[in-house]
């Protein structure tokens, strides 16, 4: 039984970072290649989600979603709700990694430009010695080539499969093609291999402790005030209640499980 909190909506898991690996391991155990997928919403998910019926449908079907963001921490306490830790994208996917390099299970790295994955893989290679990425490719592709992605995904057959398009499409891609898709899990990533291959770095550690990450990469990158700008309109719709999707969408059972 899956312990959420559910945001505008939205259902994220009440988990530890470790407790969110031992629910990917045991995702990997029991999915048997049917693509259980995994997702990371912010703030800029649930808004997006508040307009986008689609991606409010496919975030329901998750078999896990990990509170990403401060704004999600935030938007659970403003309904007197407790997350036990934020789990930031990178650092999940820091926690996978470590379980396959330890347990052996096989990685596939789809996104980001051209070689940044390659790149990722490389320097994720040289710190786990015994992790095996199995594949890669690059996120910018058209459907003559997305068919080509898919064939050699499904000859691998890797265990976890990372998608890092950028939300909403990563999510999008994953729900389209989760049933030809003979992977075990999912899991959308946003920026992480840009993270991972040293193209954008990181806030300073202390910069992330205090939860200013995201001022950090809007000085670095202005451009994302545009995605930014929903904040306050997110905490006014959770404080004064206007969840238009309530009662709408609220009894649609989660079909992640
Ligand atoms: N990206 C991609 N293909 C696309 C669009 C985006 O591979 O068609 C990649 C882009 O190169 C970047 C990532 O998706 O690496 C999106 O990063 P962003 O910081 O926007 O994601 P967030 O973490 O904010 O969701």
């Amino acid at each position: 039984m899956r312990d959420t909190i559910t945001i505008l909506g939205v259902p994220i898991d009440r988990v530890t970072r470790n407790q969110a690996g031992e629910i990917t391991e045991n995702l990997i155990k029991q999915s048997n290649k049917t693509c259980k997928m995994i997702f990371a919403p912010n703030v800029e998910f649930i808004m997006t989600a508040q307009k986008d019926k689609e991606f409010f449908e496919i975030l329901k079907q998750s078999s896990l979603s990990t509170p990403d963001s401060v704004g999600v921490m935030i938007g659970a306490k403003l309904q007197k709700k407790y997350f036990p830790e934020r789990i930031p994208g990178q650092s999940y996917f820091r926690k996978v990694i470590e379980l396959a390099n330890e347990k052996g299970y096989t990685i596939y790295l789809l996104g980001g430009k051209e070689g940044v994955a390659e790149i990722t893989k490389k320097n994720l290679q040289q710190e786990f010695k015994n992790l095996n990425i199995v594949g890669v490719h690059q996120g910018y592709f058209n459907e003559e080539e997305e068919k080509e992605i898919i064939r050699e995904i499904n000859e691998l057959q890797p265990n976890v499969l990372f998608v890092a398009l950028g939300a909403p499409k990563q999510e999008k891609w994953i729900q389209k093609h989760k049933n030809e898709l003979k992977v075990d899990v999912a899991a959308g990533q946003g920026g992480t291999f840009d993270y991972e291959a040293g193209i954008i770095k990181r806030a300073p550690v202390f910069i992330q402790k205090i939860g200013m990450e995201w001022l950090w990469r809007l000085c670095k990158q202005p451009s994302r005030i545009k995605r930014q700008i929903v904040l306050p309109l997110y905490l006014i719709k959770i404080v004064f209640k206007k969840d238009k999707t309530k009662g709408k969408f609220d009894e649609i059972e989660n079909k992640g499980e």
